[in-house]
């Protein structure tokens, strides 16, 4: 698991190394010394080269990027399968984003690991998802490949939230937004799609009952008119 904000989740007292190989030594029992090794190792997979002495060295001695490079580490150094990745570059300057998200990548392919990226970046999602999952309400509105989730989106949210990225070639436009407020999953009714109240395409059938999951464009779409505004809905969300 990589978190948010490797600094809130790295203990100010503790050093980078007992970090590191606290799951090796407790969960899979390797010795010390060999836990050590291995870091350092591992360390140097993410562009640090001086591991041993980062090693000695506490959270508040690296820069965010940097710490978020050994939360990287200290998640691939077990051998895990699946890494979940909860917006991972959020705190993170735009340079070293790119940094941390080219790193992720890399090993991602060199371990073979499945990962599942948690973001509120449309963009980044398509740039290293094969697959978008867009949730609303807690739950899962929309399954799409990646390179079609833009151009060709199942649900008028997906759409809506395509709409309302800033374009960068008009400045003076204003930004669009959907109206209202998104709801918790907990302010949901019971019959009726979450979506509604907020949708341009509501009709009575959205309000008769929650809408299910609907294979269709080779995805998933929860909208009761997903075949009716198949094509319509582009990356523009009024019409
Ligand atoms: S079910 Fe109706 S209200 Fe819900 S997203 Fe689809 S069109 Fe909009």
């Amino acid at each position: 698991m990589i978190f948010q904000d490797p600094r809130a989740h790295t203990n100010p007292v503790r050093r980078i190394g007992d970090f590191m190989t606290e799951a090796l030594r407790t969960n899979l029992a390797v010795p010390a010394a060999q836990a050590r090794a291995k870091a350092v190792d591992m360390l140097a997979q993410v562009g640090i080269e001086d591991g041993a002495r980062r090693l000695r060295q506490y959270p508040h001695q690296l820069s965010g990027g940097m710490l978020q490079r050994v939360m990287i580490a200290a998640a691939l150094l077990t051998g895990p399968r699946l890494m979940l990745a909860d917006e991972p570059t959020t705190a993170l300057d735009v340079t070293t984003q790119a940094e941390v998200m080219a790193i992720l990548d890399d090993l991602r392919r060199e371990f073979g690991l499945t990962m599942l990226f948690i973001t509120h970046d449309l963009e980044l999602a398509a740039a290293i998802c094969d697959r978008t999952a867009v949730m609303y309400a807690g739950q899962i509105v929309e399954i799409r490949s990646s390179m079609l989730l833009h151009d060709d989106p199942l649900h008028p949210y997906t759409a809506a939230l395509a709409g309302a990225r800033p374009d960068i070639a008009q400045t003076a436009r204003r930004l669009r937004a959907i109206p209202g407020r998104p709801l918790s999953a907990f302010e949901a009714l019971p019959a009726e799609c979450a979506f509604a109240p907020r949708c341009p395409h509501a009709r009575d059938v959205c309000r008769a009952a929650v809408p299910g999951p609907l294979e269709i464009g080779g995805g998933m779409s929860r909208c009761a008119r997903a075949h009716d505004l198949r094509g319509r809905l582009g990356a523009v969300a009024d019409g």
